[in-house]
């Protein structure tokens, strides 16, 4: 019997494949089109003939989990560890999957909020935990009192995802505020907050979790450069977390990849002492401006974007379609690849909306938007 019987080939995977079949343009995955940073890939090269090719230390080479403190330090004044509470990872994706397993057991609960990111749900189930799936609002901002009611003494995790993908939302401060009453009420929970995007904002500054003192003592922050550095394609990113969950962490991550590519981690932490993250949101600003101008004169609906790369669009005044079909007929007729938001709510809840990743050069998001404007 299946493990996981609901689980099919992902949204991304089905979308790219179909934008290649049909030479459409690629607004469905979530990956920039533009070169990287050529301070990185002249790094890269540099040290590509070092002795640099054997196993990392697990947890992370030493000088790229000093340089995470530091930069962890400079943008929320927090100082984790670089011994006892960084660990390097895979990517998000397996930061996500090793915490679960790690800290979730046979028969706990773990609240995931509607629409999520695809990666949740399968490590619960692979633990023999409950998902409890609480949609957000319509706006897809937190109902934190749908939230509430869905916590109990099982609840062992709780999953926020901001900046939000697929949404782009942000939190507040009152969101902050209303979180940290239901970590109160519940001593036991855990929180898991996925913050890949979280130098992705816009005309609100990201309020990450380093940054809140009553409940970082039980919370475990991801992120991932990926998404910073636009190098989604080698899979690297990393954890924060308190030490004693974390050594709880590194016991599942040691057999899972043991360590992370040494090559990629050498380059980062060079890499790191010559940007400046915080120019990323400005840098993001302009494609989603560029982007909503291009198609002001669309018969598409945009909802407010304040992070990530994501702009979400409600097509309800061109068609009556659900999103899965309306987004086929954009890749096969109309030449341009997104992503129905249906797919990341539990029940498939269609609210007619798609997802448009705007990580791309002026040239694709413009004759991305000829084609859409015509639609
Ligand atoms: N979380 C979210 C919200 C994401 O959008 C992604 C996307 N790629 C991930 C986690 C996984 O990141 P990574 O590619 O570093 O595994
Ligand atoms: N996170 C990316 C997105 O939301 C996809 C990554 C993947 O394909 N797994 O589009």
């Amino acid at each position: 019997m299946s493990k996981l019987p609901n689980v099919g080939t992902t949204i991304f995977t089905v979308m790219s494949k179909l934008a290649v079949e049909h030479n459409a343009i690629n607004l469905s995955q979530g990956f920039p089109n533009f070169p990287v940073d050529s301070k990185l890939t002249d790094i890269l090269q540099r040290i590509s003939t070092d002795s640099i090719h054997q196993y990392a230390p697990m947890a992370g080479y030493p000088p790229l989990l000093v340089k995470i403190g530091a930069m962890t330090e400079k943008c929320y004044g927090r100082s984790p560890n670089p011994d006892q509470e960084i660990l390097v990872t895979a990517g998000a994706t397996q930061a996500i999957f090793t915490i679960i397993q790690a800290l979730v057991n046979s028969g706990e609960e773990v609240v995931i909020l509607d629409p999520s990111y695809d990666c949740y749900e399968p490590p619960v189930i692979l633990s023999g935990a409950k998902s409890v799936r609480v949609p957000l609002n319509d706006d897809f901002t937190p109902n934190w009192e749908r939230i509430g009611h869905s916590i109990n003494s099982k609840t062992k995790l709780l999953i926020i995802n901001n900046p939000h993908n697929p949404s782009g939302r942000v939190f507040n401060e009152t969101d902050f505020v209303a979180l940290e009453a239901i970590m109160d009420k519940f001593p036991n929970l855990i929180l898991l907050s996925d913050e890949v995007y979280e130098y992705i904002t816009f005309e609100k500054k990201h309020l990450s979790i380093n940054t809140r003192e009553k409940i970082i003592n039980r919370s475990v922050i991801v992120s991932s450069f990926g998404k910073t550095f636009h190098i989604t394609g080698w899979k690297i990113g990393y954890i924060i977390a308190p030490e004693n969950l974390m050594i709880e962490i590194k016991k599942v991550h040691q057999f899972l990849v043991f360590c992370v590519n040494s090559v990629s981690q050498v380059a980062l932490s060079e890499y790191l002492d010559k940007i400046d993250v915080t120019q990323l949101g400005s840098f993001y600003q302009e494609k989603r401006d560029l982007f909503q101008n291009l198609m002001k004169t669309s018969r598409f609906d945009f909802l407010p974007s304040e992070g990530s790369y994501f702009q979400v669009a409600s097509y309800a005044k061109i068609s009556k379609e659900s999103d899965v079909e309306f987004t086929k007929r954009l890749v096969t007729e109309f030449g341009v690849a997104t992503i129905p938001i249906s797919v990341f709510n539990a029940n498939q809840q269609d609210q007619q909306l798609i997802r448009f990743c705007f990580a791309k050069d002026s040239e694709t998001l413009t004759q991305a938007a000829i084609r859409l404007c015509k639609i």
